[in-house]
């Protein structure tokens, strides 16, 4: 579409810019450009709630095209769990309506001095006014938007009360089932007093070749049948049984990482399709529709419903000492209505049993609330807790980070990087995920930071305990995310298009009429480089690409104990990667590495 949308939400202005078209030969989109523009436009002074932060959402030129799942749309912005660049990515329908309303991004400045929603149609924008938005879930936001606007086909993004209370870990929802979740980029929204957005158009996204995009998109949806058949069938859930019987499920706050089946088979797969699943969900144009919806029928929690992914599932569960699915999704429910991270919630509710566990904090602290291992309903009281800020809900709404600063002697506790707290994930089990967590963009992420998971343990190409080739590993998945995090797609349907280390040309031939295939890895390394000058502008240095005190104790049970991440292991990890990438032993880029990534030149305005 070559444009870009500007609301600044001070003056209630807006106005349409040009992208320049070499920014989507060198970055393609999405995260790539979102990297750019936060590089020009957020300062390393800023901090994430000041007026200044800005929030800029990025198109690929995958997204909104006739192809299967080109439904993604990305998030820059810096984010209050760790105080640093935050990208962060949403299925649902917002990114393609965006580019039907004419625009490839939208850049959100300044604040109101009141709670509103925005509303885009084509190049019109519209501000609504009600201060009666507030304490509304996710959910209750968008359809109160939807009811005051005409017509169909608006696509959605809201926050919770969670956001509005500032929690450094709250999301922002897409629709009525996809979210930026990780980083804090509702705090964000909040701190704007944005409620709710909508946007719908009824311009085509423009192709190269239609005839070609429409042969390409059949035979995607004919291969992702077989490919991604047991995908839809169970969705990310079925990962639970597996990671766990591989000894690398976080369990009661990652002291261990491995339960015994009778201990955790409450939340397996089978058990959530047997006995909850409802239908399947899909996002834009996605045959796979791995989202699964599932609904508790009977006991306490009677009537929650939620899609429980199995990053949610392991620390709503296992990291909580819960084997019980009633429990997860009435806790996943909980955080969809609130407007909170599934993944950072669990990890905080997991560290607080951890403090109760060793005597720590007593209900004395935390409003008369005892909160244990394995106690669903405390589970769900302490989110409510968080999202309030109540009793010990106080501090722990402040993520990690801030709860180091407070009380520095519990570290040893919280798993996190950067500020960012882990997937579910025990890297102790396989190092190259530490290297991942240590080295992704925004703190510990399975995703940005490579997701070793297929390598190192389902087909295990490279020996999970070996520190010796991870670098390479880490580096190339990197590389490979960032440049599919550019084009708009579903990272699960990769493979659907060849988006892989060698990727094949024809794809992006028929959308965008140039063939990018030569220089797609080139590309995510550019990413990566240019996300790494960020982080070095706003600070960071090898002394943050870490890992916690816990990763450095041995596991005590199960299928990998014994196995941990020393120091001494992770400094070969980064001293290889390091090496690779081109950066000094700091792990700042060298001049000659910029160099030939073409990003010594780039304007920044930080
Ligand atoms: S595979 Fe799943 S996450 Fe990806 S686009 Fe389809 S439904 Fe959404």
């Amino acid at each position: 579409m070559g444009k870009l949308l500007r609301i600044n939400l001070s003056t209630r202005r807006y106005s349409t810019e040009q992208i320049d078209p070499h920014d989507f030969r060198d970055f393609l989109g999405g995260r790539g450009l979102g990297a750019l523009w936060y590089w020009q436009e957020i300062g390393p002074n800023i901090r994430p709630l000041d007026a200044e932060n800005k929030l800029g959402f990025f198109t690929g030129p995958m997204t909104g095209t006739p192809l299967v799942s080109t439904t993604k749309i990305q998030l820059a912005t810096k984010g209050p769990e760790t105080g640093h660049y935050l990208c962060s990515n949403s299925g649902g329908n917002f990114g393609p309506r965006l580019r039907e309303a004419g625009f490839d991004a939208l850049v959100l400045e300044g604040a109101s001095d009141r709670w509103i929603a925005v509303a885009i149609e084509n190049e019109t924008v519209q501000f609504i006014d009600d201060d009666r938005w507030q304490g509304l879930s996710p959910m209750q936001a968008r359809e109160k938007m939807l009811g005051q606007l005409p017509g169909n086909k608006w696509a959605t993004m809201s926050i919770g009360p969670a956001a509005e209370n500032g929690i450094a870990f709250s999301s922002i929802f897409v629709d009525d089932g996809r979210a930026f979740g990780r980083g804090g980029g509702g705090a964000v929204l909040a701190s704007k007093k944005v409620k709710a957005l909508a946007v719908r158009g009824d311009q085509k996204v423009p192709v190269a070749d239609a005839a070609k995009c429409k042969e390409i998109a059949a035979n995607a949806r004919m291969g992702l049948k077989t490919s991604r058949a047991q995908h839809r069938l169970l969705g990310t859930s079925q990962l639970v049984e597996i990671i766990n019987e591989l000894g690398c499920m976080p369990t009661r706050n990652f002291q261990t990482s491995w339960a015994p089946p009778e201990k955790v088979q409450g939340v397996y797969a089978q058990t959530l399709h047997e006995h909850y699943y409802v239908r399947n969900y899909a996002c834009y144009r996605c045959s796979v529709a791995c989202g699964q919806m599932a609904e508790v029928k009977d006991g306490e929690f009677a009537g929650t419903k939620a899609r429980p992914e199995y990053e949610s599932i392991g620390l709503l569960g296992p990291s909580c000492g819960i084997n019980s699915m009633d429990a997860v999704i009435a806790a996943n429910e909980m955080c969809d209505n609130l407007g909170m991270d599934t993944i950072t919630a669990g990890n905080m509710v997991a560290l607080v049993m951890e403090l109760f566990e060793r005597g720590l904090v007593s209900a004395e602290d935390n409003d008369g609330l005892e909160v244990r291992f394995g106690d669903g309903k405390a589970l769900l009281q302490m989110l409510q807790f968080i999202a309030e800020r109540r009793g010990f809900g106080a501090l722990i709404a402040e993520g990690a980070r801030g709860v180091i600063k407070a009380r520095p002697e519990w570290e040893p506790y919280i798993l996190h990087v950067k500020g960012l707290t882990f997937p579910a994930y025990d890297p102790r089990g396989f190092h190259g995920m530490g290297l991942a967590y240590a080295t992704s963009a925004r703190g510990a992420c399975h995703n940005v930071g490579g997701y070793t998971v297929s390598d190192e343990l389902l087909k295990a190409k490279y020996d999970r305990y070996a520190v010796e080739g991870k670098g390479e590993l880490v580096k190339t998945l990197q590389d490979n995310r960032a440049y599919i995090d550019s084009l708009g797609l579903c990272t699960v349907v990769r493979g659907a298009y060849q988006f892989t280390p060698s990727p094949a040309s024809e794809t992006l031939l028929a959308i965008t009429g140039y063939d990018f295939a030569p220089y797609l890895m080139t590309i995510g390394e550019r990413v990566s480089n240019l996300e790494r000058l960020i982080l070095v502008r706003e600070g960071v240095d090898r002394s943050d690409d870490n890992l916690p005190p816990r990763m450095k104790e041995a596991i005590p049970d199960g299928p990998a104990a014994g196995h941990l991440i020393s120091d001494e292991m992770l400094d070969v990890m980064l001293d290889e990667y390091y090496a690779l990438r081109g950066w000094d032993d700091r792990g700042k880029p060298r001049p000659e590495t910029l160099e030939r990534l073409g990003l010594t030149e780039v304007p920044t305005q930080g």
